[in-house]
């Protein structure tokens, strides 16, 4: 059996529902060691973090990813137990398979062979895998980062194993996630009698006009890599439930998804602004959920794109699209971050599966990445 089909089936055996990591990153440590690297475990409230590294000279190159997984899902409707690894019709089925037990598998085989092809390769190798993704973020890759920012770290690549890939393997790498940030907004009227609107004031109406703005607003126009910011409102709930009461406030809650073409400040400045110019009594509370981050064509894309084409024969598209990920805490200490890793149609759903026959292709990915990059 492929030794990455082997551990992929290993890690999914371990139910490591977020912030669990049920002793998988032990098992990675007890493979790295041997290669030489030096394991440490970054504990953090209930999350267990791993950072291994191999050698001292740069590059340093940083395979990421996590070892936890989100919740199953009522286990009745799963075809076999979600913690059973089991393959049928050419796909292997259990929680973690494609997000991301396969990647992380894939990872340390690819860096065992490169090891044992080339014992004098340049640079150094890290892992910081973390058991905090899937679920608040709070004490997972952001720990490990601060931590290696205080000890003057220097990471030159990151290469993260999320299912990046659309429909086949290796047709889609991310090189950078949006932005999100919300707003919870009040805005304050005067509540009265219906019959009495004189006597009132309706935050309803008063916010309506400045809504409208809001909505028509271009925010930006996008860049090379990025669709333009998308504002949404989530919520609107204002009145007392009776027709006759002019309400007291209406709450609207919103969110940006912001490309590298704006900036926080620079989305709440103008958003101030339109409320202001509306003359709006109110209140706003603002919540950064992540950063975006970006890493434009280069060194480790260039590295990575071309191992896919001589394993895949594809020419992979580099894309900024999906939610946010990990990789936005990295990009703050790496300048180079690219995602890659399985296709992603099965993920956080029953019946998650990965085909068998992109595992071994995913792991020699990697392993062209490596010789890409440290020969
Ligand atoms: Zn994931």
């Amino acid at each position: 059996m492929s030794k990455t089909l082997a551990l992929t089936q290993e890690l999914i055996s371990l139910s490591s529902v977020t912030p669990e990591d049920k002793g998988c990153q032990a098992r990675l440590a007890e493979l790295l060691a041997p290669l030489g690297f030096v394991c440490e475990t970054i504990q953090s409230g209930d999350v267990t973090n791993l950072w291994a590294r191999k050698g001292t000279a740069q590059p340093l190159l940083v395979f990421a990813g996590h070892t936890d997984v989100v919740p199953t899902g009522p286990l009745d409707k799963w075809q076999s137990p979600p913690f059973v690894p089991t393959q049928r019709d050419g796909k292997l089925f259990g929680r973690g398979a494609s997000d991301m037990k396969t990647s992380i598998a894939a990872m340390v085989v690819a860096c065992e062979e490169f090891i044992a092809a080339n014992p004098g390769h340049q640079g150094s190798i890290g892992f910081l895998i973390t058991s905090d993704e899937e679920g608040p973020a709070t004490d997972g890759t952001v720990v490990v980062c601060n931590q290696l920012k205080a000890r003057g770290e220097q990471l030159d690549y990151c290469i993260v194993g999320e299912p990046t890939s659309a429909r086949t393997l290796g047709d889609m790498i991310k090189n950078g996630r949006r932005g999100t940030m919300s707003g919870k907004l009040t805005v304050k009227g005067v509540q009265g009698h219906i019959a009495y609107p004189q006597l009132a004031r309706n935050p309803i109406h008063q916010a309506a006009p400045a809504l409208a703005e809001l909505v028509a607003e271009q925010w930006d126009a996008g860049n090379e890599y990025y669709l333009p910011t998308s504002w949404q409102v989530s919520n609107i709930h204002g009145g007392t439930g009776a027709s006759n009461v002019i309400p007291g406030d209406v709450v609207i809650d919103f969110n940006f998804r912001f490309s590298t073409a704006s900036t926080v400040e620079g989305l709440q400045q103008r958003v101030h602004a339109i409320l202001d110019r509306h003359g709006l009594e109110y209140d706003l509370k603002w919540t950064v959920g992540g950063l975006p981050f970006l890493t434009p064509r280069g060194t480790l894309s260039d590295a990575l794109s071309s191992a896919i084409k001589a394993e895949t024969g594809l020419d992979t598209e580099l894309s900024t699209t999906g939610g946010t990920s990990d990789g936005r805490f990295i990009a703050q200490i790496c300048p180079q971050v690219i995602e890659f890793g399985p296709p992603n149609d099965s993920i956080h759903k029953i019946d998650e599966y990965i085909e068998v026959r992109h595992i071994d292709p995913l792991k020699n990915i990697y392993r062209r990445t490596l010789e890409n990059l440290l020969l």
